[in-house]
């Protein structure tokens, strides 16, 4: 038997990272992947920690190089690779044999292996990409404390750190952690396509090339919006094409990829009914960015839509933070909700804490974030004082930056989503009564009186 503490699947991209991360933490790590060249590469290349690395060429090897009860990180893509390779595993293992599922899995196949799989399962999100693995990913897990006490070390001695707080926690049980997971990943969708509508203003509205946007964006990462995403951005907009020495953004082609993570958050949202209008924006918009040919068709008919027009950077700034606060708001009461919709007794201010290192969407207002959410439990961010006080300093930028770019042929879907959630939310009395009076009026749906009698009807009802 061997004295591995730990054993992982799958060296690519993260698992590589992360196995590496876990060797220089100091634990003992048998690694397997399905292409034998794979591992003698990784283990050929990894120099200063190769003797807490036992490279493996079967699944039977890797299984006896770990020490009892084993614990075993998948890294593979999410879904039939998932349960291929438990399958191959399981004939292997000893019943409290525990494996642990690092990669994006959709949490409800989570939920469904932990109780169907036959061995201890704990479902984990990790995010950060291979930077964040090699030196230290935010990490949300998923599953019962015991198994979570098992490799709790391990977890927190490998994740990012927040002033020496590991950002590394259990955020409840089956799926939870890879349902933090999830709505993280919609929270990332939405942050950069709202940072890609300003971009859009910037460059089509005032006609700014791509370093000087990259100069707005390092500014702002001095101020309020201080975050990795505006980091990057910034970086990203000064960075050249090696060929051709131009601005790598004009060389991008404009068609987002996607993994589908957004896409859940958004369907899991209509399911929660809790909208998440700015997510469901930005999925939108990605969809749309790939239609190429149809958009440059419209373009021949109607003329390209974006016009120049003058632009207040400041006002751009305070639309951004707005946007901001509204996107983390919605990502936080989708969270919220499955208290009530599965049970999870998941805590939103740890939630915000351990994403405030580590993960793509790590950002200086997670610390205010997570002290509103400590202070206003259960509250909808945007009305909890810090947050109202901001957003009341920058809704009516938010407003302005929408209308000018919606008068100058600027698509901002998920700023004017945001915005109107914004409206939606601060409206005591809303336009639904309409909808209420045509269903009862086509269907006899029947509707609440506003003395608070129910079941009533219009004059069209007979009898
Ligand atoms: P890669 O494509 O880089 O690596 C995939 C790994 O899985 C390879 O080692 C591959 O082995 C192995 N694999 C693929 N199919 C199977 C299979 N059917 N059975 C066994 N092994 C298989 O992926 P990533 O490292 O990028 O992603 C891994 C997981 O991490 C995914 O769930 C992903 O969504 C998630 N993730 C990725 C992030 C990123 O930034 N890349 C960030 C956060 C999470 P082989 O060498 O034989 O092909």
């Amino acid at each position: 038997m061997g004295d591995a503490r730990i054993g992982l699947i799958g060296l690519g991209t993260m698992g590589a990272a992360l196995a590496s991360n876990i060797a220089e933490k100091g634990f003992d790590i048998a690694v397997f992947n399905r292409t034998t060249q794979v591992t003698r590469d990784f283990a050929a290349g990894a120099g200063e920690l190769a003797p807490k690395i036992t490279p493996t060429e079967t699944l039977e090897a890797f299984v006896a190089a770990l020490a009892t009860p084993r614990a075993i990180i998948l890294m593979v893509p999410a879904g039939d690779a998932v349960d291929q390779q438990i399958a191959a595993l399981k004939p292997l293992l000893d019943p409290d044999d525990l494996i642990i599922d690092c990669g994006n899995a959709l949490f409800h196949d989570t939920d469904r292996r932990a109780a169907e799989c036959g061995q201890p399962f704990l479902g984990v999100g990790v995010s950060g990409g291979e930077e964040g693995a090699r030196h230290g990913p935010s990490i949300m897990g998923g599953g019962g404390p015991e198994l979570w006490d098992r490799v709790e070390d391990i977890m927190l001695a490998i994740s990012a750190k927040h002033e020496g707080e590991p950002c590394a926690a259990l955020m409840g049980p089956g799926g939870a952690g890879h349902f933090v997971k999830m709505v993280h990943n919609g929270i990332e969708y939405a942050d950069m396509q709202m940072i890609a509508e300003i971009y859009g203003l910037l460059r089509d509205g005032a006609g700014m090339e791509a370093e000087a946007i990259g100069d707005v964006f390092a500014a702002w990462d001095e101020g309020p919006l201080k975050s990795y995403l505006i980091e990057i951005t910034a970086k990203v907009s000064r960075a050249r094409d090696a060929e051709s020495g131009a601005p790598l953004l004009s060389v991008i082609v404009d068609a987002a990829g996607q993994k589908g993570t957004g896409r859940w958050t958004a369907i899991e949202s209509q399911h929660l009914l809790t909208p998440v209008p700015a997510i469901e924006a930005a999925v939108v918009a990605r969809n749309l960015s790939s239609r190429r040919e149809e958009r440059a068709a419209g373009e021949a008919i109607f003329g390209a839509a974006p016009q120049p027009f003058e632009i207040d950077q400041g006002l751009l700034e305070r639309a951004l933070i707005a946007g901001k606060v509204l996107c983390y708001a919605q990502g936080f009461v989708m969270i919220a909700a499955t208290r009530e919709a599965k049970g999870w007794e998941i805590d939103l201010p740890q939630v915000a804490r351990i994403w405030r290192e580590g993960c793509i969407i790590r950002s200086a207002m997670l610390d205010d974030m997570a002290a509103a959410l400590a202070d206003h439990p259960g509250e909808n961010l945007m009305r909890t004082p810090h947050f109202a006080a901001l957003l009341k300093g920058s809704h009516g930028a938010l407003r302005q930056v929408v209308a000018q770019a919606s008068l100058n042929g600027h698509p901002v879907p998920a700023l004017s989503s945001g915005l109107a959630y914004f409206d939606t939310m601060r409206t005591g009395r809303g336009t639904a009564n309409v909808i209420q009076g045509q269903r009862d009026f086509f269907g006899l749906h029947g509707f609440e009186h506003v003395n608070g009698k129910t079941g009533q009807h219009g004059p069209w009802a007979k009898g």
